[in-house]
């Protein structure tokens, strides 16, 4: 399959927070990949900017290294890599002071896509805004980028939301949720709405439940008290995980459009239903091979935050009563593993012996580690020896199925060149934020006043037995987390 890469207008590009971690290890090596294959014009510019006092070569010396470590293969290409750290400049910007802002207006030219990436923490969005505007940087046409967590509740988030929109409209503001970047999510909605196949299936009449799994092999280890003022149900459910909820579930869109695809996802959040506290599993690791607890790494021995969640939720609309959405996140798991698991209900009558360990069809939409998807079918096993049934899988590995074409892009360089095409599809409307926000608030409310604490769970295992539970009572189980 030949490769087709669409060039993009020439752009102005200025990221806030450039020699921070996020920008040297996704946002830089992203944009450099796109200028290895070809998609940026010769007249784009970036321009970073932080507090530090340095110079051109100086901040082109930092990426050079940034993009050498985290660049696939930048070590291969010098000459691009060189070409392409002409394209970048520095400025210092203290953005809570007056210094920098005239030189970052005098570099910006009339004719080209003006981007502004926030990468930097939330407190800041508002001030940084405000002296774009104020400057005369900002244009009716440019976009502001920012990234999670966007507000740790409702309240805060409609905060968040006002301070932008002081400076910005909202079809200038680009929420990044990075998981919508990635190739599976997008292709989940090819899948649904480029076939004819699974629509007559895609409801409650058809499937039985979905489960949808972020399952991370790694602890909170070093970032421990920073990730305990949040835990999993800010730091994953009500971004993530709600992204992928809401594309499994939403209706046909009437037009792949950046509002008619959000107006559906909004949709989906508000037909939400409150989740019965017996319907939600907490949990916090305990410690494995002295490796250390949860409690360990976040430094407090009482932490009552969950690094482990596992929930049912319904989704109340004639599509899916009665087929349940399970969720599940959590640290320190058998495995890294993202997935959607569409399991379809049993035949209504079967003819056939029944089969020892049958778990029927599914439709499993891997996005990490290896993009795939893998269709769970009943076939009779192979031989001699009478009418004896067999699952295999139709799998399709995106790698082995496309071969370069699916070559990794990460989900950041796609969203950002979607920022200079001013396409907002795959970007998080501030109305989307705020209505996931509404139907999380009460679940951490509840925590907190009936002060229940975490379950604990084995390191490296599936998570608390209680989650198993969550799902056995209704008669089901969870796919296992693959190594
Ligand atoms: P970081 O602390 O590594 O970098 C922050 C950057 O902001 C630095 O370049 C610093 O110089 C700059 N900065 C801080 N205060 C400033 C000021 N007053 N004026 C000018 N510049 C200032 O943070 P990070 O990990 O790169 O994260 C940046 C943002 O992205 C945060 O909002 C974070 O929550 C979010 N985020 C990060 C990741 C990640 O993988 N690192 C993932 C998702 C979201």
């Amino acid at each position: 399959m030949v490769s087709r890469v669409i060039p993009v207008d020439p752009f102005d590009l200025i990221i806030f927070g450039a020699t921070g971690d996020l920008a040297r290890r996704k946002i830089l090596p992203g944009l450099f990949h796109r200028f290895t294959v070809g998609q940026m014009p010769e007249e784009a510019r970036i321009v970073g900017t932080a507090r530090s006092e340095m110079d051109n070569d100086a901040f082109r010396g930092v990426i050079r290294d940034s993009l050498l470590e985290f660049a696939p293969r930048a070590a291969e290409q010098t000459g691009l890599l060189e070409r392409f750290l002409e394209k970048l400049s520095y400025v210092c910007v203290d953005v809570k002071g007056d210094q920098g802002w005239g030189d970052l207006a005098g570099f910006m030219r009339p004719d080209a896509v003006r981007a502004f990436y926030l990468s930097v923490s939330p407190s800041l969005f508002g001030e940084i805004a405000a002296r774009l505007n104020e400057n005369g940087i900002a244009t009716p046409d440019s976009r502001i980028v920012v990234e999670k967590p966007f507000g740790h509740d409702l309240a805060s988030a409609r905060a968040l939301n006002a301070s932008l929109r002081q400076s910005f409209d909202e079809h200038q503001i680009y929420r990044i949720d990075h998981y919508l970047g990635k190739e599976t999510v997008q292709n989940l909605m090819a899948l649904r709405f480029a076939n004819s196949l699974w629509e007559p299936l895609w409801n409650s009449t058809h499937i039985d439940h979905v489960q949808i799994t972020v399952a991370e092999s790694l602890g909170v280890e070093g970032r421990g008290e920073y990730y305990d003022r949040s835990g999993a149900m800010r730091d994953m459910v009500q971004n993530h995980l709600m992204q992928l909820l809401c594309l499994t579930a939403m209706e046909p869109p009437s037009r792949f459009q950046p509002n008619a695809v959000r107006d559906e996802k909004v949709k989906v959040i508000e037909a939400l239903e409150p989740v019965a506290p017996s319907d939600i599993v907490r949990g916090q690791y305990r410690d494995r091979n002295g490796e250390g607890s949860y409690r360990d790494h976040a430094g407090d021995p009482n932490s009552q935050t969950e690094c482990f969640v596992a929930m049912k939720v319904n989704v109340g609309n004639w599509r899916w009563a009665g087929t349940p959405f399970y969720l599940r996140t959590g640290k320190k798991l058998r495995a890294r593993t993202s997935e959607i698991v569409v399991v379809f209900r049993d035949p209504p009558h079967m003819i056939f012996p029944k089969m020892e360990k049958h778990r029927g069809n599914a439709l499993i939409i891997r996005l990490q580690p290896d993009e795939g998807i893998t269709l769970r079918t009943t076939i009779k096993e192979p031989g001699p020896g009478g009418m004896r049934l067999a699952e295999v899988s139709l799998d399709m590995t995106f790698a082995d199925a496309l071969g370069s074409h699916a070559e990794a892009q990460d989900a950041y360089e796609r969203l950002i060149m979607d920022v200079i095409r001013g396409d907002q599809t795959l970007f998080m409307r501030g109305d989307e934020v705020e209505s996931a926000w509404a139907w999380i608030d009460p679940i951490i409310k509840g925590w907190e006043e009936s002060e229940t604490a975490p379950v604990s769970y084995d390191a490296g295992g599936s998570g608390p037995d209680d989650a198993l539970m969550l799902l056995h009572r209704g008669g089901r189980r969870w796919r296992e987390i693959e190594v």
